[in-house]
């Protein structure tokens, strides 16, 4: 066993952490066990693991979460990492994989944390995403970290950067770019792989789509840019005027972050979730009120008679993305009110709609996806003025090695006050 650490860093095959893992022992122990290989290990360059020792860290897991250092210096003498590669419906393997080099244009980063989205779950379970993922591939889409290498050509960037990259970039050059809409661009570029150790950013999402975080901002919360950079664009998109009344529909983390951002930004909200867990995150989010329960009917009672005579509230968002829910949107709105379907639907869904509802009450239907550049940078600008409360979006933190049992739990709704998984490769 003495020997394992030594020949697994120096022919780079595996990475400490995996070699303590897979032998279940602490670096103590292994040092118990031959003071020459910890010497020797620390003759290669790796000093931060006699450093941990030293200092009573327990194992080198614990280092490497700890230290963006230990990270850095491992990677010397190593060519591969560790990752989650998506090979089918719910088959998720974390392996071993090259670790990624900058081309031109290019960065490598060293992922921070990468969160675990309603996006990712989809894929998951259907084993693929038709626009952004086809097995086997990298996956993981919401991520910030430090720039380990920036390719050649890259000025923006350097090594030691902490940065948000962007899961997707925009061309700047087809009709809608052209037209103000580049969340509906004709070549949007998608990126995945943030669950792992590292993970490539494309030179179009370094060019248009990274961003630096500021110093004060965890890269944790900073990874909620691009869930918070829809919600931001969803609630925009809904045109809301001073003293609007608005209803969210769903109790998800998208859900609650439009719910938050329209709180934070002074209106009255209607949080209409269906778990406690939801009910109490919608509150300390700025829900003004919460309807909750599962019938769709009395939900629509409910929040009506939220507002004078019954009449409706002014806008409606719908967060869930199932069929009821979109109708469901309709019915809470007052006369002359806005509906967002926000939620996307499953493929080939249809719903049914009163015209004459639509008609003589003069309804607006509007449906936002995805975000834009200027819109993230907003988002994140959000994050890092303190006033989003990002620490209330991440309740759970776990390995990478975890993340099958935590997409697990993800699908069986195991804990209802889940919002989003922070996952530390
Ligand atoms: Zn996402
Ligand atoms: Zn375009």
């Amino acid at each position: 066993m003495a020997n394992t650490v030594k020949d697994a860093i120096l022919r780079g095959r595996k990475t400490v952490e995996t070699v303590v893992e897979e032998s279940r022992k602490k670096v103590e122990d292994v040092v118990e066990g031959g003071l020459d290989t910890v010497e020797t290990v620390v003759e290669a360059g790796l000093n931060t693991v006699d450093a941990v020792v030293v200092k009573g860290r327990r194992t080198v897991e614990s280092a490497v979460s700890l230290g963006r250092r230990t990270v850095e210096s491992a990677i010397l003498g190593r060519s591969t990492m560790q990752a989650a590669v998506l090979h089918g419906r719910e088959d998720v393997r974390i392996e071993q994989v090259p670790i990624p080099k900058a081309a031109a244009g290019e960065l490598i980063v060293n992922v921070g944390a990468a969160l675990t989205c309603g996006t990712d779950l989809k894929v998951f379970r259907r084993g693929y995403h038709a626009r952004m993922i086809v097995p086997p591939a990298l996956f993981g889409h919401e991520l910030a970290g430090t720039v380990v290498e920036a390719g050649e050509g890259v000025v923006d960037f350097a090594p030691g950067d902490r940065v948000v990259a962007l899961n997707s970039a925009p061309c700047g050059k087809c009709y809608f770019c052209l037209h103000d809409q580049e969340n509906l661009c004709d070549d949007l570029l998608f990126n995945n792989g943030a669950y792992a150790e590292f993970i490539r950013i494309p030179e179009r999402i370094v060019a248009k789509n990274t961003i630096r975080v500021p110093e004060n901002v965890p890269l944790e919360h900073a990874a909620l840019t691009e869930p918070l950079a829809c919600a931001v664009h969803g609630f925009e998109d809904s045109q809301p005027r001073k003293g609007d009344v608005v209803a969210v529909i769903g109790g998800g983390p998208l859900g609650l972050m439009i719910l938050h951002v329209a709180a934070l930004a002074g209106y009255e909200t209607i949080a209409l979730v269906r778990h406690d867990g939801q009910a109490d995150a919608a509150r300390q989010l700025g829900a003004a009120h919460v309807v909750q329960g599962t019938s769709i009917r009395k939900a629509i009672q409910e929040t009506r008679a939220l507002t004078p005579n019954d009449r409706g509230v002014d806008i409606a968002i719908e967060a869930v993305g199932v069929p009821e829910a979109w109708q469901e949107a309709v019915e809470l709105v007052r006369k002359g009110g806005t509906v967002n379907f926000f939620g996307g639907c499953a493929r080939n869904t249809h719903v049914t709609l009163d015209t004459n509802r639509i008609h003589y009450s003069d309804i607006t239907l509007r449906a936002t996806f995805h975000h834009t550049p200027a819109i993230c940078r907003r988002a994140l600008a959000l994050i890092a003025s303190g006033r989003f409360q990002a620490s209330a979006f991440i309740t759970g933190r776990a390995h990478l090695y975890e993340l099958n049992r935590v997409f697990e739990k993800l699908m069986n709704r195991a804990d209802e006050s889940e919002i989003k998984t922070a996952i530390v490769p």
